[in-house]
């Protein structure tokens, strides 16, 4: 490896001169604060992708979990069912609402919710389910939407991950009562920051709206009222709008969101053909009925193979690499021991290397002898 060649990252946001330009219009038009007209337009865009009626722009979707969860009545006594291969984002909003989380184990195909093993955890305290398309791999939806209707449980899904993916020919964000997106940088398309919840009910997305903005319509909602309509405030709300900065900034990259999906795709063939003949690397296949969308690209290596030390290995030689993401019941936090041995060992064994739509052929090549190097050098 040329240490003078620069390095490659494990993710890059995709951005050009219409981002700029498109922030440079929000602030000539003097509305940047949060669901503003930009904001609307983003609102609308995403009910559109996902075939949703309502959707609410948000400052992120950790956010947009929080508000989800609020708005569905989930409060102290309350358990939730959690995937539990995800980011901690995902069962954190669960104890912001007072409530428990409890966690269910994963398919190691896919990591996401495996759902034998999730409807074995139903009690009478059960309120609800998160399902995550862990890495952007869309979850069972069919199987879980039967299970939560069957139960009486409402189904959230974390779709941070998943803009654009398809599960059976339907769009992420389409799925259970109400579903949030992430905006966040090292997401498909970004804002730096950002989320969007997607709904059907007009009621969650009534609630979400109001909770967003400090229990309240929002001030570009207001303006134009023909008599003076002063707010009172009934519940504890938040500030967890969108700025229009931002909203401008999603748009651009929503309209670019194809042409991103198509070259990860490429990148995630080309990947499995690359590292076809390395030993200890297993290349990550997911079932013909769902369309991933490579948010994150991580490898399962073999039980005889260092994972930390290949990702420092891997470092060292300038190319990005992490863990694939979090076993929950391990984290203290939570306090939750479970049975959940396919995700800790997803835990153990993933290994994320670079991928964005910018990674060139070249430099992809670059990180799979990168790879072969770090495993068979051990
Ligand atoms: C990134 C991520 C989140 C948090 O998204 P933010 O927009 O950063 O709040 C939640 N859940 C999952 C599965 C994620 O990957």
């Amino acid at each position: 490896m040329d240490p003078s060649l620069p390095a490659v990252p494990l993710t890059r946001p995709t951005t050009d001169h219409r981002e700029l330009e498109a922030v440079e219009q929000v602030l000539a038009s003097g509305w940047l604060a949060g669901q503003g007209p930009r904001g609307t337009e983003l609102e609308d865009a995403f009910a559109r992708l996902t075939g949703r009626t309502h959707a609410v722009a948000v400052n992120n979707c950790t956010a947009g979990l929080h508000l989800s969860l609020a708005a569905l009545g989930v409060g102290p006594g309350d358990e939730v069912l959690v995937a539990d291969y995800t980011f901690p984002a995902t069962a954190h909003a669960v104890l912001y609402c007072g409530a428990t989380p409890r966690f269910a184990d994963v398919r190691l195909d896919t990591g996401t919710v495996d759902v034998d093993r999730l409807a074995e955890r139903i009690t009478p305290r059960t309120r609800g389910i998160i399902g995550v398309d862990a890495l952007g791999v869309p979850a069972d939806w069919d199987a879980l939407e039967l299970l939560a209707r069957g139960h009486g449980l409402f189904l959230l899904e974390d779709a941070a991950c998943s803009v654009g993916g398809t599960f059976e020919g339907r769009p992420c964000g389409a799925f259970g009562d109400v579903a949030v997106f992430s905006l966040h940088a090292r997401k498909g398309i970004t804002s730096g920051e950002g989320g969007v919840v997607v709904t059907d009910d007009a009621g969650i997305a009534d609630r979400v709206r109001s909770m967003s903005c400090f229990g309240q319509r929002s001030a570009y909602a207001r303006q134009g009222e023909a008599k003076l309509a002063i707010p009172e405030f009934g519940d504890v709300g938040y500030n967890y709008k969108l700025s229009d900065v931002l909203a401008a900034i999603a748009l651009v990259q929503l309209d670019k969101l194809d042409g991103f999906l198509a070259r990860r795709r490429v990148l995630a063939d080309r990947y499995a053909d690359l590292l076809a003949d390395v030993p200890g690397v297993e290349a990550p296949h997911s079932p013909g009925d769902r369309e991933p969308t490579w948010q994150t690209y991580a490898v399962t290596v073999t039980e005889d193979v260092d994972r930390d030390a290949t990702v420092l290995a891997l470092r060292a030689r300038g190319i990005g690499s992490q863990i694939g993401t979090y076993a929950l019941h391990r984290e203290p936090v939570y306090a939750a021991p479970a049975d959940c041995p396919t995700s800790d060992l997803l835990f153990r064994r993933h290994l994320a290397l670079p991928m964005y739509a910018d990674l060139t052929d070249a430099d992809q090549d670059r990180v799979v002898a990168a790879v072969r190097e770090a495993v068979t050098s051990r």
